[in-house]
């Protein structure tokens, strides 16, 4: 019978043989799916010695789906998402053409998936563009349903958006050109509080030094000045003694405490490339989030190993994912880089809280780098580097565990 992860009172129960649902991806996912199933059930077993196994459940979507049923996100792929609570996929092509939304954004929006969540971090090895990256560390909380991303957006020239101009004109005195396009940023308290507040707990839970709310409050008071706001308000009302910020402290930050800091979103993209290891973990959000989630991975490595979950901390349903795309032109050619999806995966095992596993793929990826035995896409910037298949890229993170 099917054991399911449930979350009772805020915690994540996690039975020995959790069923995972997972989608497979178009393009190149059957080929970093099979390599990363592999390292997951190997770090599992030697991990736990045939204790604990993941059941996996194969569901559709995006072509595979289309192809079996007609439709891109079947229901029952929705539904199995949100019963089991935790679930893997693969990239997933966006149908080009009217109407359509990205699959990855629909279920997000449909599990109200509000962390999109991304650690950076930097593998001895890997060809960087930056002098020190071995210095970045960094988990980046990115708030997923507000912000400009919210879908608010009228057209230029369209009569309800002269309406609106002319509206804002006669109630609030604001002056906005009459062929402009108009966008609405939502940011409130209650999103911002909960996208901070499952920031902090991460970082208390895995003793990291500090959080840094990201934000450009100097301009947009209300939105991203709020955001900050609220983030301190928070501070003070949930966290008490765990948290100092720097009007509590001079210089040193106490033993066993978190420093709660801001900082301008400008600033702050200088400082990742100037002074990284000043920043741990990030809350930010939506657009702020997507722009820094996307330099600090192109400073670790880039897009074939920059890995991605999608969490609501309070239901405890989270999609871990790849977050490059279907890449159709290596699609079976056991050829690209699997890293993204398997240290999703490890992610994922974090979250289920089974540590031991997560360390061995860890330890697994940070071998076969170090001993440059890397994809394509790493090959051709390493000089020495033995170029791998995916499915042997897989089996040299096995041997290294
Ligand atoms: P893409 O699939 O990410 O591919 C762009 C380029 O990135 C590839 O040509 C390749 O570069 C490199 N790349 C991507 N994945 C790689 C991997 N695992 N290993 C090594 N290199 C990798 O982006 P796209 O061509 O813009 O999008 C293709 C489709 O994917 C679209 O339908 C798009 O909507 C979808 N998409 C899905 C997601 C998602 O599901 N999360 C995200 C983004 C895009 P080189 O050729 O230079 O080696």
């Amino acid at each position: 019978m099917d054991q399911k992860v449930v979350m009772t009172d805020t915690v994540l129960q996690v039975p020995d043989t959790p069923t995972i649902p997972y989608i497979e991806g178009d393009g190149i996912g059957p080929d970093i799916w099979s390599a990363a199933v592999r390292v997951f059930d190997s770090a599992v077993e030697k991990a736990y010695g045939g204790k604990k196994q993941i059941q996996w459940k194969e569901v559709l979507a995006g072509e595979k789906a289309y192809q079996a049923t007609g439709e891109w996100l079947p229901k029952a792929t929705e539904e199995a998402l949100k019963e089991y609570l935790v679930g893997i996929k693969g990239p997933l092509t966006t149908p080009v053409g009217g109407g359509f939304r990205s699959l990855n954004v629909t279920i997000r929006q449909r599990l109200d998936l509000f962390v999109c969540l991304r650690p950076v971090k930097y593998y001895l090895g890997i060809p960087s563009p930056v002098k020190r990256p071995e210095q970045i560390n960094m988990v980046v909380f990115r708030e997923n349903t507000e912000d400009v991303y919210a879908g608010y957006e009228l057209k230029s020239g369209e009569p309800e958006t002269r309406e609106l101009i002319d509206h804002l004109k006669a109630r609030y005195g604001w002056d906005i050109r009459k062929d402009s396009g108009i966008g609405i940023k939502p940011v409130s308290e209650t999103g911002s509080k909960r996208l901070i507040r499952a920031a902090i707990r991460y970082a208390i839970k895995h003793n990291r030094k500090s959080v840094t709310l990201v934000h450009k409050g100097n301009i947009m008071k209300f939105t991203e000045g709020a955001f900050r706001e609220w983030g301190y308000e928070l501070v003070q009302e949930e966290f008490g003694d765990k948290i100092v910020t720097w009007d509590d402290i001079d210089g040193e930050i106490p033993e066993g405490k978190i420093l709660v800091k801001d900082a301008i979103a400008d600033a702050f993209l200088q400082q990742i490339l100037t002074r990284p290891d000043e920043y741990d973990v990030i809350a930010t959000m939506n657009l702020n989030g997507d722009y820094i989630s996307d330099a600090l991975a192109a400073q670790v490595g880039g897009i074939g190993i920059d890995p991605g979950a999608n969490i609501n901390y309070e239901t405890g349903n989270a999609v871990f994912e790849a977050t490059h795309g279907t890449a159709p032109k290596y699609a079976g050619k056991d050829m690209v880089n699997p890293s993204s999806v398997i240290l999703s995966g490890m992610l994922m095992l974090d979250y289920l809280g089974w540590k031991e596993a997560s360390a061995l793929i860890d330890k697994g990826i940070a071998g076969a780098l170090a001993r440059k035995q890397v994809t394509y896409d790493f090959a051709r910037l390493m000089d020495g580097a033995e170029k791998v298949s995916t499915s042997r890229f897989a089996d040299c993170i096995i041997d290294h565990m």
